[in-house]
């Protein structure tokens, strides 16, 4: 092929790659009714065009730890089953019996990661920093969390920065509901509750402050050129540099054995002084995996899905994820949330209704295992009549139920699904 055809097709393929990164986590919304113009020389720097939204290139000899550690059939069932949504992750990694070559640059054909499998039944055991509970002591009586690290993260900023992060609605004029004073709140009821169960914990936020000294002015010249560039940069700055500066906070310092991502969730609500209320509220559970096809062709989402991957983390998080569940469900009694098969960007885990892989900056960025919780709609009718009826001790009527606070039932609820998978994982005393 003439040098120049070469040249024509890389940055065609950096283009489109660029397209990729850029609606990714919807800094930019598709829109299918413009049609797609190529410039024969795209505006776009070849060494972060294959990067998601403020990434930075990864050290893919990091990945030299987890040589010997996976058998093929493993890698294959993980990676097809639960890390990927497509096909796609064929083109990048290419599989053999004996070892796993990963393209790390494909604009660099030879760029090339080789990962050796281990023989059946002698894996060696992968590094991490995290424990998982079926390797920890045995726990003395009463304290089943004893000697856990657990970091909670409560989702979102909340206060002054609510409105902008659109997590908040005022009904009638009424006090407003913002989702990040909301998860404070519940991690300022979790944190004892774990501690007298025997954890460590510590909060990845505990006011209404960003971690990052970024602000969105800061990141205008980030911001993607098509749509507007002043939204587009305070999404970059409360969704993308704030994760960035949690998970820099959680892996270099806190290094815990787990991560709680708190949310709540809702429905389209519309006009955030006029929001829509709902009848139905449900709840769901999120683990790292379901990487599309345009995340996977990221290197550095690519480098972050196969340390997750070869971590093991899936099969802890599940654990985890089916007692917390459970104990959500008796709890509360919600329905689970329900993925549609064309959103094409989650997967199914072990056909548990309530549990789902998806891939978010912040559970694929925490580098250990990551429960992420989806409970409760603030905008329908019950939450939110429970949400403005704030923290209170016992049971109240409300909606025509007596109900506890919605925010010890949260806290309630986790904890004791956490107690019950840590007294059934570890060894006896
Ligand atoms: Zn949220």
């Amino acid at each position: 092929m003439p040098r120049s055809l070469k040249v024509v097709l890389s940055l065609v393929l950096l283009a489109v790659l660029a397209g990729w990164t850029l609606r990714h986590e919807n800094l930019v919304a598709p829109n299918p009714t413009t049609p797609p113009t190529i410039n024969p020389i795209p505006p776009v720097e070849p060494a972060r065009s294959l990067l998601a939204p403020l990434g930075s290139a990864p050290d893919w000899k990091k990945l030299e730890a987890y040589q010997h550690t996976i058998r093929r059939q493993d890698f294959e069932v993980l990676m097809t089953e639960t890390f990927t949504t497509g096909n796609a992750w064929k083109s990048f990694i290419t599989l053999t019996d004996e070892e796993a070559l990963i393209v790390t640059d494909p604009v660099k054909p030879d760029s090339v990661f080789r990962l050796a499998f281990a023989q059946p039944g002698k894996e060696a055991t992968p590094t991490r920093h995290w424990r998982p509970g079926d390797l920890l002591p045995a726990a003395p009586e009463g304290k089943p969390l004893s000697g856990l690290k657990i970091a909670i993260d409560p989702g979102h900023i909340g206060g002054a920065w609510a409105q902008m992060e659109e997590r908040w609605f005022s009904v009638e004029g009424g006090p407003p509901v913002c989702e990040g004073d909301l998860t404070l709140k519940v991690a300022q009821l979790l944190k004892p509750r774990l501690e007298s169960l025997g954890a460590s914990v510590s909060l990845v936020r505990s006011t209404n402050e960003p971690l990052t000294p970024l602000r969105p002015a800061d990141l205008l010249s980030e911001a993607p050129s098509e749509g507007d560039p002043r939204k587009l940069a305070e999404r970059l700055f409360y969704r993308t540099a704030e994760i960035r500066a949690r998970a820099e906070l959680v892996n270099l310092t806190l290094k815990p054995d787990l991560v709680l991502c708190l949310h709540f969730n809702a429905e389209p609500w519309g006009n955030a002084n006029a929001p829509t209320l709902v009848e139905r509220s449900h709840f769901h559970l999120l683990l790292n995996g379901g990487y599309t096809d345009e995340e996977v062709a990221l290197e550095d989402q690519r480098f972050e899905l196969l340390r997750k991957l070869l971590q093991r983390t899936h099969e802890e998080e599940a654990r985890i994820g089916i007692e917390v569940a459970a104990a959500f469900y008796s709890a509360t009694g919600l329905p689970p949330y329900h993925y549609k098969a064309e959103a094409l960007n989650a997967r199914t885990v072990q056909g548990n209704p309530f549990l789902w892989a998806r891939n978010l900056l912040a559970n694929r960025l925490y580098d250990c295992p990551v429960i992420y919780l989806e409970p409760y709609v603030m905008n329908s009718r019950t939450d939110y009549a429970r949400i403005q009826a704030g923290d209170y001790e016992g049971v109240r009527e409300i909606e025509g139920r007596p109900s506890p606070s919605i925010f010890r039932e949260y806290a309630d609820a986790l904890a004791t699904g956490l107690a019950s998978h840590y007294r059934k994982i570890r060894p006896r005393p």
